[in-house]
């Protein structure tokens, strides 16, 4: 919420501040070094450079008039309120109304005074009126420039902050970092586009001001984005210092070729390609394999490990859980073992014997492929000679555990390659900046033979109904989910409502016909229970969101996701992307409990328009703004303060351009660059 109008709402004269109130309240804002003044912009700004007549102002305006005081006087009838008569120099009058008010500025405001007062307009009983006008001595100098109103908070009024500011500016080091000819055209100078910024001239537009489209914003932002892909720029080098083993594949990789059950399509043949070319090179690799659900990366992920495999080093694939983990084991053992790989499995579940034996393989290079979750970077688990690390779904996983599993090589100087796969597709212009040190392979392309999965929004009095319709389907062969709510609360309550979800359709449709899958099962339950529903024995499957991810099967058709409202948008897809994965049509029906807030009806609502991975992830972005887009990586708070991915794409693509070069040709410019634009925060920024 913007601070109140110093002209409208001075901070009451009975709460005033003790001295080192405000300061403190500066401080706490993180306003310390002049720098850090200098770089608090005005939200908003107001008009104190001109005097208007009272004949032209409108109602509802905020305006600057001057006048003489005919009449002063306290009323004290209903309220006690100071109320003075102004009058212009065309006879029109004005009545002012103050509520609170000193001994002191009743006396300013004497009969015969000339004053300048500035506030709204009031079309009031008795004619105009303004109430808390903010009053001057006529005489004095009107502003030369637009008045500036600064986020600010409770006990730091705008006149401290803005005489603060005003004293920083010349002192804070702003002198220019880049040279001359790197800047795009039309941008003026760091100093001169903060002065404006701060002090705008009359005549400036307002408008450029307030939607950040001036040239002195455009020049705030771009060193900003700048700033930030010096920063992933230096990172990456920093990374290609660092050595690889070199992985060329051969005949494991053509024999998987020539026994997969289906022909990779284009898309996964040229990330293939590229992956394959990173493996081969001496520098640790760092891509982001990103597809939207559905779209095989898992069988990408294979053939890079084959890559690996062919080349005589190991390869681990961690997946963020248990039954997402098992289910790639499945798929890469169905793969891999005939062609004579030895697979492994370690999660937190394989206990004992079983696990000794397990890390033994692992540690002894026996095992040439582990499969796993975030267990496989626990301390205990060793590689005799680690090639590869894939991770998928890498949003899930925070940035320690991806460095962790970096580490896992035995041999020393010699760091795995890194695959990361994402079915949350990352928008180009965050793809750019938070991820401008990965390389991203991206599969454009759905396996062939997919139809449309068709999207439906029901309220939840359709329930009934809804059940009704799966009792048909069902009945016709298909196989259906039925995703229960998200209770944010507990992990308790999401049990209960799928629980008694459960119990409530199996009396409906059939004990035996309905499974029930959620995270408290034994792993083993888990398994049992998928495996139930991949054969097909079992039609219908209630689980909580533990099928969010990767679960595959290719039959289920039907999609029932209950109080959709709940969920994220990248949720709903994921959980949409469950069905429409094998040749019969597929539906998708969302069911809400209004009202809706704002974001709940734009969440649906792109589950309504679109089914393209991209967009939906474009939308999220829309809804969730980056810092909650991108979770983890930057721990709540935002890292871009000035620039806007959204509309800011044509100078980030500007900054990116520039940054190789700069740091090229000038690296300590460069450095001081980073260090004065992100600071502590650019080590975050390469994780
Ligand atoms: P995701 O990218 O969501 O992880 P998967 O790897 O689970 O997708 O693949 C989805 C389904 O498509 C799986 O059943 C997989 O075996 C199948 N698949 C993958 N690639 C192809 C292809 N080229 N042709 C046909 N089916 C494929
Ligand atoms: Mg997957």
């Amino acid at each position: 919420m913007p601070p109140p109008s110093a002209a409208q709402a001075p901070d009451p004269p009975a709460k005033k501040p003790a001295a080192s109130g405000p300061q403190r309240a500066m401080e706490r804002l993180g306003l310390r070094r002049p720098i850090d003044l200098a770089l608090h912009l005005p939200l908003r700004y107001e008009d104190e450079t001109q005097v208007v007549r009272l004949r032209d102002a409108r109602p509802g305006e905020v305006v600057q008039v001057e006048g003489v005081v005919s009449q002063c006087r306290v009323e004290t009838a209903r309220r006690r309120q100071l109320l003075v008569t102004l009058r212009d120099e065309e006879g029109q009058s004005l009545l002012l109304r103050f509520l609170h008010f000193y001994p002191t500025q009743q006396r300013a405001m004497a009969e015969g005074r000339r004053l300048r007062v500035r506030g709204e307009l009031r079309g009031g009983f008795f004619g105009f009126e303004m109430v808390h006008p903010a009053v001057k001595d006529a005489e004095a100098p009107l502003a030369q420039s637009l008045t500036p109103v600064y986020p600010a908070g409770a006990g730091l009024p705008q006149a401290y902050l803005r005489k603060a500011i005003a004293a920083a500016l010349p002192r804070a080091p702003l002198h220019e970092l880049l040279p001359p000819d790197c800047l795009p055209p039309g941008l003026p100078g760091l100093r001169d586009a903060l002065n404006y910024l701060h002090h705008p001239p009359p005549a400036a537009s307002l408008r450029a001001l307030l939607e950040h489209h001036h040239p002195a914003w455009q020049r705030l932002k771009f060193e900003e984005l700048l700033a930030q892909q010096l920063s992933q720029l230096e990172a990456k080098q920093l990374r290609a210092r660092h050595n690889a083993p070199a992985l060329r594949g051969g005949a494991l990789v053509e024999q998987l070729l020539a026994t997969l059950p289906f022909q990779l399509t284009v898309a996964q043949r040229r990330v293939v390609d590229e992956i394959a070319a990173d493996l081969a090179q001496t520098q640790p690799a760092h891509r982001l394999l990103q597809g939207d659900v559905g779209s095989g990366k898992t069988v990408v992920a294979a053939l890079a490990a084959a890559v690996c495999i062919d080349a005589g080093w190991q390869c681990a694939l961690m997946a963020p859980t248990e039954l997402l983990a098992e289910q790639h084991l499945r798929k890469l053992v169905s793969w891999l073992e005939p062609l004579g790989v030895r697979v492994a499995w370690i999660t937190g579940s394989v206990k004992g014997k079983a696990r000794e034996r397990l890390l033994a393989q692992a540690a002894a290079g026996e095992a040439q492929l582990v499969v796993g979750t975030h267990a496989l970077i626990e301390s205990q688990v060793q590689f005799r000679q680690l090639g590869l690390a894939v991770v998928d779904e890498q949003h899930r996983f925070g940035v320690a555990q991806r460095l962790a599993l970096r580490k896992k090589l035995a041999e020393r100087g010699l760091e795995p390659h890194l695959l990361m796969m994402s079915a949350t597709p990352i928008p180009r212009t965050l793809a750019m900046s938070y991820y401008a040190d990965l390389d991203v392979s991206t599969l454009d392309e759905l396996p062939p033979g997919r139809t449309p999965v068709v999207t439906k929004l029901f309220e939840l009095a359709k329930r009934e109904a809804v059940v009704e319709r799966i009792a048909h389907e069902i009945a016709a062969g298909r196989q259906a989910y039925w995703v229960c709510p998200l209770i944010e609360e507990s992990e308790e309550s999401d049990l209960k409502a799928a629980t008694a979800t459960h119990a409530e359709l199996a009396a409906q449709l059939g004990a035996e016909r309905v499974g029930l899958l959620h995270g408290r099962l034994k792993p083993a339950e888990k398994v049992a229970v998928m495996q139930r529903f991949a054969s097909g024995a079992l039609p219908l499957l209630v689980a909580t969101t533990v099928i969010e991810v990767g679960v595959d099967v290719p039959n289920a058709s039907l999609m029932v996701i209950e109080h959709a409202e709940r969920f994220g948008l990248a949720q709903l897809h994921q959980l949409r992307g469950r069905v429409g994965r094998g040749a019969a049509a597929s539906v998708c029906v969302l069911l809400y409990a209004g009202p809706l807030s704002e974001s709940g009806r734009e969440r649906l609502k792109a589950m309504l328009e679109t089914g393209d991975g991209f967009e939906i992830a474009r939308r999220d972005l829309a809804i969730r703004g980056p810092g909650e887009f991108m979770g983890h990586r930057q721990s709540g708070a935002d890292l871009l303060r000035f620039a806007d991915l959204q509309e800011d794409a044509p100078l980030l693509v500007a900054a990116r351009a520039l940054a190789p070069r700069l740091l090229h040709e000038h690296p300590a410019a460069a450095h001081a660059q980073v260090q004065r634009w992100l600071g502590s925060r650019a080590e975050l920024l390469k994780a």
